[in-house]
């Protein structure tokens, strides 16, 4: 029998990679690993989940069952991958080994943890995937206040959510404005100031130190001092590529592993999609860039070698009560901030040296110049 393609993770980047291979090619084999329950999902709409009354159960659109029928294809739940032998063409699930053709690493990132001290740390929620979804839902059934650790975008969209969910919302965050890296501080401002008119409070400049349980509530301890009594703690500090298994195979792994435009890693036959890799030196946490790599890939595996492009990819940040949309700029472009507009409306133009636009955070009104702002975007990856 031929070894089939495997594809580790059934995410966005697994499961489309495996619709867009199903779609070029009905017969090659194609098996799934995930350890996870394989439901797929959305990951985006985790964030929308209590504004519009989702539930785990109504955010899953289809078994890990119903995804094999549909991509006729073997799907392995709740098995996890732990080790790569590359050399040998195969993969370890504990004990047993799995021989590849061709095996694509789209196992994700994971969320970062901060070490609190007190008796509650364990009650901190990361929310990362649809089965920490589900546990966060049953732990707030019935409770009223959150404490968000972290005002990156997803503290930020969880904090929007949250709110329009009814609950009350504390965010406690070590800089001094919301989304540091993805935004100057004018913008910053305007989604801070939407933010409190729903009723979220910031707490900027410090961190949660420890965590108590008093009762059925908790109390957190704030480095500057202060202390906030919560129900629930939810984690938002950031992620990371999971990158440990490709290293110990001996993989090139940078932030993400190392890919090359037809994300390629450094063994042969070995690729990796998603938000594991960095492809060319870019690791892209967001859905678009993922989508780009599946369609490359797909041909790739199917004896077509295409490299990856990415055009200009603005993200539109799920804060409707400060609308936002941000194109960042390039880690490396050289330029400078110009900023016009007030109060919730904020036009912020990321302009070079010669006059070009080379990124922009779009908030409120402003938004509505993107369409024409992005025609003029240099591509991410050209
Ligand atoms: P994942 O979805 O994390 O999938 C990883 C898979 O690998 C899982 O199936 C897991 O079980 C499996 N796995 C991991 N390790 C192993 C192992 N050792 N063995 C077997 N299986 C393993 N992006 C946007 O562009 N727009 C948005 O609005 C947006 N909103 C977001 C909101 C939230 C709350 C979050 C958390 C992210 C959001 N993102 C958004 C980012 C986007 O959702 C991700 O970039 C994307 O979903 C990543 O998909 P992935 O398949 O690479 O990883």
């Amino acid at each position: 029998m031929t070894a089939p393609i495997v594809i580790i993770g059934t995410g966005l980047a697994g499961y489309n990679l495996a619709r867009e291979l199903r779609k070029l090619d009905g017969d090659i084999p194609l098996l799934l690993i995930t350890r996870d329950d394989g439901r797929s999902y959305s990951k985006p709409m985790l964030s929308t989940g209590f504004a519009m009354n989702k539930d785990a159960e109504s955010l899953g659109m289809a078994s890990a069952g119903a995804m094999a029928a549909q991509l006729k294809a073997e799907i392995r739940t709740h098995t996890e991958v732990t080790r790569l032998e590359p050399a040998a063409q195969r993969i370890w699930l504990g004990n047993e080994p799995v021989v590849y053709r061709d095996l694509v690493i789209a196992w994700g990132a994971q969320t970062l943890r901060v070490p609190l001290a007190g008796d509650a740390a364990d009650a901190v929620h990361p929310i990362n995937d649809l089965l920490d979804y589900g546990h966060f839902r049953a732990a707030a059934q019935g409770r009223k206040r959150v404490l968000i650790m972290g005002a990156g975008l997803i503290g930020c969209e969880f904090a929007n959510d949250l709110r329009l969910g009814g609950y009350e919302v504390d965010v406690v965050a070590p800089a001094e404005q919301l989304m540091p890296g993805l935004l100057p501080p004018q913008p910053a401002a305007a989604v801070r100031q939407g933010l409190e008119a729903l009723g979220a409070r910031f707490h900027l400049g410090t961190v949660v130190e420890r965590l108590d349980r008093h009762g059925d509530a908790l109390s957190a301890q704030l480095a500057d001092g202060r202390r906030l009594d919560c129900d629930l703690v939810v984690s938002a500090v950031g992620l990371r590529p999971r990158t440990e298994l490709a290293a110990q195979a001996g993989l090139a792994v940078a932030r993400g592993i190392a890919v090359d435009r037809q994300l390629r890693t450094s063994a042969p036959h070995v690729y990796a999609l998603g938000d594991c890799a960095e492809v060319d030196g870019l690791n892209l946490l967001y859905v678009m860039p993922l989508m780009s790599g599946v369609r490359a890939l797909a041909r790739t595996l199917l004896g077509t070698p295409t490299e990856v492009s990415y055009g200009p990819m603005p993200v539109t940040v799920k804060t409707p009560a400060c609308p936002l949309v941000v194109s960042p700029p390039a880690a490396d472009a050289a330029g400078r901030w110009v900023v016009e507009g007030q109060g919730a409306d904020i036009k912020a133009l990321y302009l070079g040296a010669d006059g070009k636009l080379l990124g922009y955070a779009l908030t409120g009104a402003a938004v509505q110049d993107k369409l024409a702002l992005n025609r003029q975007l240099p591509p991410v990856l050209a």
